[in-house]
């Protein structure tokens, strides 16, 4: 079109055809049309006659098949679909023959529907959806929900949500088809009054009364237009200008406003979970089990690590253990390691606090008449430095004791408490063995160790006096090193490595070190924290089926509001936006209440003597999946409803 002036409406060659499995049925077979701006065109013809899928055409909503449609000189097939929803926001206002209002939502929040996404500030949306109602006659109205509206009420709210944003071309299929001939009249004078303001109107109808009320009368049949003709009507001329003046709003700037686009869609999003709040607490319930299982085994899972490895470090990180025996002989222990093989590392070995023998049995103590089978632990006077393993009463042994085979013991804590219960055993005498040994210390409570025996079940006597007088045996169980810097502990364990090769000629000996036992321990752990982690990640991911589910279902049920606000100009983009954010909205919810009811979980178990531990990592880790879960399984339903075709979306009952 070259014209200086194009026409509002023209339509050339317009066809629409509907494919059904193998049959084309074509329902449109070559329309051409001008409207100009100001019009008032009735469109009649019986029905089937294709009124309604051109006028979908004509409002953006449906594309035609073959054929142009130039809209104020654009040519329409040109524009992508965010522009025809630009259109449709802008330029035309709905009136449909069942309304379509949102179900639920209360009639001024109807009216401002188009409004949201034209951009308007809500204050401003508000006021404005407020005066159309009230210029409408439903000032009293305005938060009554439509099903408690009449027919004619309803209409009227659907025909201010048409006005919202200014509503030039008004296209109204049926309006009055639904009404008692009263409100029927009533919506017919309101068309008319919105007419002689300089709104274009289209209505269709197959009442040739109310088609004499417009300036122009095409009548379709069969998919053609077979007549067009001016009606010579004199209403449009004496019509009283008495609806008061709706301006035909200027069209409000739409500046970028992504953060108030995504305020809009949370509200909507939480209006639609409220609406369905026993679905959506359900959903949410899936949610919760799995991020507070995932945060509540995490910290089970965490804690035994650190409780094995806890008790673990309490022995000495810094520790090396020497055992006699090749490192994969089994069995008894061999008659490899020697007191001599000790006092070479002692003397030869740097970075030692000290190294020290062990050499133990069971054996049965008796003081007075009591009776009393403990472990008896010959070892030298460095013990308590080496193990950091102080006494707490009296004294620890010397290397004088040491050199003298002096009958002296000091008594591990369980020892003491049940030979000698309240009193001090300072000072006393065991038989052991028909040995008799003076106690001269007793040491601190040590408690159990990683196997969960009981370390303070033991004496302790000097090497020599345990091997020679007791015993009867020279050959070790048991070195242990204590390194004196941790960093250099594989170091001293590669030089007490060479040192006792070089000695021994073979490597009939083992040498293990707590650090490396610590790795291996943790290693285990963790294996066990994964495999709790997994079965609880398992019900998360069951927890996002559940959302994926509840969304397609929404998606289904809410066709016809997703139709409506298509209507209404939404782009996909905001169809797509809120549906995202709905799913997001229940997995965030579910995720922090997984949370705290995880956190709550964990502390109770661990109040009931379970060890846990509480971090960071697996509370962000689970609410991120939660979060993560919404938007992947979200997406899918709300591409779904983003895609839907609008004619159709708005056809669905
Ligand atoms: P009117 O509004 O004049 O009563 P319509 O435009 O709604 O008629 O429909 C005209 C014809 O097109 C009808 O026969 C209808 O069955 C058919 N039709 C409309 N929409 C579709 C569609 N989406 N798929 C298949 N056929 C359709
Ligand atoms: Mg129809």
């Amino acid at each position: 079109m070259s014209s200086p002036s194009p026409a509002l409406i023209h339509l050339q060659g317009i066809t629409r055809s509907f494919q059904n499995g193998e049959h084309t049925l074509q329902v449109l077979k070559g329309i051409d049309l001008t409207i100009q701006a100001g019009e008032f065109v009735a469109l009649i013809g019986s029905s089937g006659s294709g009124k309604s899928t051109l006028m979908n055409l004509l409002g953006c909503l449906d594309r035609p098949t073959e054929g142009e449609y130039w809209f104020r000189g654009q040519a329409t097939s040109q524009l992508d679909a965010d522009a025809r929803a630009a259109l449709r926001r802008e330029a035309f206002g709905f009136i449909f023959q069942s309304y379509h209002l949102l179900p639920g939502t209360p009639a001024v929040n109807n009216v401002e529907l188009p409004a949201i996404y034209a951009g308007l500030r809500p204050q401003e949306r508000h006021a404005r959806a407020l005066a159309l109602l009230t210029q409408l006659g439903l000032a009293d109205r305005a938060d009554h929900r439509p099903n408690q509206l009449s027919g004619g009420q309803q209409q009227r709210v659907s025909i201010a949500r048409a006005l919202m944003n200014g509503g030039q071309v008004i296209l109204a299929d049926e309006p009055t088809g639904a009404l008692d001939s009263q409100s029927g009249r009533e919506v017919l004078q309101l068309l008319q009054d919105l007419s002689a303001q300089g709104h274009t109107i289209l209505l269709i109808t197959h009442d040739p009364q109310i088609a004499a009320h417009a300036d122009r009368i095409i009548e379709m049949r069969d998919g053609l237009l077979i007549r067009d003709q001016a009606t010579g009507s004199p209403q449009r001329s004496t019509t009283q200008k008495k609806a008061a003046n709706i301006p035909l709003a200027a069209q409000p700037p739409r500046p970028a406003q992504p953060w108030l686009d995504l305020w809009e869609a949370f509200k909507a999003a939480l209006t639609a979970l409220h609406r369905h709040l026993f679905r959506t607490l359900l959903t949410l319930l899936g949610i919760v089990i799995g991020v507070a299982s995932v945060i509540a085994m995490l910290a089970i899972g965490d804690g035994a690590r650190y409780e094995v490895v806890d008790r673990i470090s309490a022995m000495g990180s810094n520790l090396l253990l020497i055992r006699p025996g090749a490192p994969n002989q089994r069995g008894r222990w061999p008659a490899t390691l020697v007191p001599e093989d000790v006092e070479a590392i002692n003397a030869q070995i740097p970075h030692l606090i000290a190294a020290i023998p062990e050499l133990s049995r069971s054996m049965t103590l008796r003081y007075g008449n009591q009776d009393h089978t403990s472990e008896v632990n010959a070892t030298s006077a460095a013990f308590p430095l080496a193990r950091q393993w102080p006494v707490a009463q009296g004294t620890f042994f010397s290397q004088e004791d040491e050199a003298q085979l002096a009958t002296v013991a000091v008594l591990g804590q369980t020892v003491a408490e049940t030979l000698f219960a309240d009193r001090s055993p300072l000072g006393e005498y065991l038989l052991l063995d028909g040995t008799l040994l003076q106690v001269i210390g007793v040491m601190s409570p040590r408690g159990a160790s990683p196997m969960g025996q009981d370390q303070d079940d033991v004496i302790f006597v000097p090497f020599s006096t345990g091997s020679v007088r007791l015993f009867g045996q020279r050959h070790l169980r048991n070195v242990t090193v204590a390194v004196a810097d941790i960093e250099q502990i594989e170091q001293v364990h590669q030089a007490i490595f060479e040192l006792l090769l070089a000695r021994h000629g073979v490597e009939d000996f083992q040498i293990r070190n707590m650090a490396s036992l610590i790795d291996s321990v943790t290693e285990t752990q963790n294996t066990f924290t994964l495999l709790l982690g997994s079965v609880a990640a398992i019900s998360l991911l069951v927890g996002g089926v559940g959302v994926m589910n509840i969304m397609l279902v929404s998606v289904t049920e809410r066709t016809r509001e997703i139709g409506i606000r298509l209507a209404t100009g939404a782009r996909a983009k905001h169809i797509l936006q809120q549906f995202l954010i709905e799913a997001l909205a229940i997995s965030a919810l579910g995720g922090l209440i997984g949370v705290a009811c995880g956190l709550g979980t964990a502390w109770l178990v661990g109040y009931l003597g379970t060890p846990v531990y509480f971090s960071t990592p697996p509370v962000m880790l689970a609410f991120g999946c939660a979060f993560a879960t919404g938007l992947i399984f979200g997406y899918l339903p709300a591409r779904k409803a983003a895609h839907l075709d609008p004619v159709r979306a708005l056809a669905t009952e």
